[in-house]
């Protein structure tokens, strides 16, 4: 019988793991509760009518095509049992028990909200495709509604946004807002006076890059029209208002958080002990501390660099751990030394609306403006999974810079569903 291994989660380091696995010796089984992989770094533009939906999600099935060990299933893991190599896996009505011979786990992050209990209640985010729509239905609307309210103090509360968190999701979600009101809503919605604050708890955007591209970073936002405000803690939230750490109060109805994420839950099934972030730890070979035949990648897995620092939670790391934990697995089977985790680090980089961006290119090369946004969309269009999705991004790129049109307004969703009493995200 072929040994079998079983991952979990199709995202980019379970996707990339069991693209490594096509036609080798084993029987491969690869979860997901979507039956697409999303790519995470465009969801802002969804959010902000810039792309659809679609062009961002692939199907995970014809990935595999003509693959003969691959078999995809469509469902939730909700258990697993490392002493009976053993899974369970739900779907709406039914549950099945996996066997693995070697299981990846590669279920990712979760938004981490720091304990507190009122701020999921009254805040958007933004970890998946539903989020992403969700807060495009909510923004569409709001303006929608803006135009029904005659007091300009609750019109105003209507077209302010506060953005949570000065890493990258943050300032592209903050630049990419205030395009899309000063560029098309303007033309719109008359009368209409958008705000959109960035607000980080520490004293810098952009913690992991060199201080003068923080600089860069911040200087490009304001002259966009982006308030940012640094060290002031959001203290409280609710529905029409939230309240910063120096008592400055902001009538809102739209937060979004994007202040951190944390690991998957799935991370507390194994049983090992959790590092910051709920992460597991990871041998360099990407297997658990503690775990037989178990390796964990991508944002759940905590493995140290040569400096002590924790590898981040990014794309590349997802990949590149994803690929050695399937060839250590293949190594493995044939009695084989694994090989060690050596991070390729390209650089990372973050636009910040149109023609604005900070690039930090194999931590050497810093660029910024225009040069950085050129450098940002062709490694994101390079990247984009599918020939039809990057042709279809690349093409809407090029008409929105040219127009200034942001194409995809349409609300989808019965309005019934979001009013304040009964939905979950929507506050207003
Ligand atoms: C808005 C946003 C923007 C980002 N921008 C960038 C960027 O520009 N550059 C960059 O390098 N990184 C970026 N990241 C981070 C990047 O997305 C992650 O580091 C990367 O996706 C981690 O890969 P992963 O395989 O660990 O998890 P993911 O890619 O998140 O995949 C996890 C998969 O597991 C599935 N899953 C989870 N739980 C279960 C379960 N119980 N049962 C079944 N399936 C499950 C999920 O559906 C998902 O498909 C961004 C993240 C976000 C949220």
């Amino acid at each position: 019988m072929l040994t079998r291994v079983v991952i979990i989660g199709a995202g980019f380091g379970g996707l990339h793991a069991a693209r490594e696995l096509v036609d080798r010796n084993v029987d491969v089984l690869l979860i997901d509760r979507n039956n697409y992989h999303t790519f995470t770094p465009l969801l802002y533009q969804v959010a902000t009518c810039g792309l659809e939906a679609s062009e961002i999600a692939h199907p995970v099935r014809p990935v595999f095509h003509g693959a003969g060990n691959i078999a995809f299933l469509l469902g939730e893991v909700t258990e697993i049992n490392t002493a009976e190599q053993v899974i369970i896996v739900k779907s709406e009505d039914s549950e099945r028990h996996e066997r693995y011979d070697y299981l990846i786990v590669a279920a990712g992050s979760v938004t981490n909200y720091f304990g507190s209990t009122t701020i999921p209640q009254s805040s958007f985010k933004l970890k998946t495709l539903e989020d992403s729509l969700t807060l495009r239905n909510h923004i569409l609307r709001l303006f929608e509604r803006a135009v029904w309210v005659d007091d300009a103090a609750a019109r105003k509360a209507l077209t302010t946004i506060v953005v949570v968190g000065g890493g990258a999701t943050g300032l592209e979600m903050a630049g990419a807002l205030y395009e899309l009101y000063a560029k098309v809503f303007k033309r719109e919605f008359a009368g209409l006076t958008p705000r959109i604050v960035l607000v980080e708890a520490t004293d810098k955007v952009l913690a992991p890059y060199p201080k003068e591209l923080q600089t860069a970073a911040r200087e490009q936002l304001e002259s966009l029209g982006v308030e940012v405000k640094l060290g002031s803690p959001v203290m409280e939230t609710a529905s029409d208002h939230i309240t910063l750490k120096d008592g400055q109060v902001i009538p809102t109805h739209t937060l979004i958080w994007a202040a951190g994420v944390k690991a998957s839950p799935l991370a507390q099934m194994l049983g090992v002990p959790l590092e910051r972030g709920g992460r597991i730890r990871i041998q360099p070979t990407t297997e658990v501390v503690g775990l037989e035949h178990v390796y964990v990648v991508g944002d759940m897995a905590y493995l140290e660099d040569a400096h002590g620092q924790p590898y981040p939670m990014l794309i590349p790391v997802a990949k590149q751990q994803g690929m050695l934990a399937a060839n250590n697995i293949l190594r493995r089977i044939k009695g084989w030394k694994q090989h060690e985790f050596r991070y390729i680090d390209r650089g990372i980089m973050a636009t910040i609306g149109r023609s604005r961006a900070v690039a930090y290119i194999f931590n050497r090369i810093k660029l910024r403006g225009f040069l950085a946004w050129v450098a940002w969309l062709g490694l994101h269009l390079i990247t984009l999974l599918g020939f039809q999705n990057q042709l279809q991004v690349f093409l809407h790129w090029v008409w929105n810079y040219f127009t200034y049109d942001r194409s995809v307004r349409v609300i989808i969703g019965d309005p019934a569903a979001r009013t304040p009493a009964n939905s979950e995200h929507a506050p207003v």
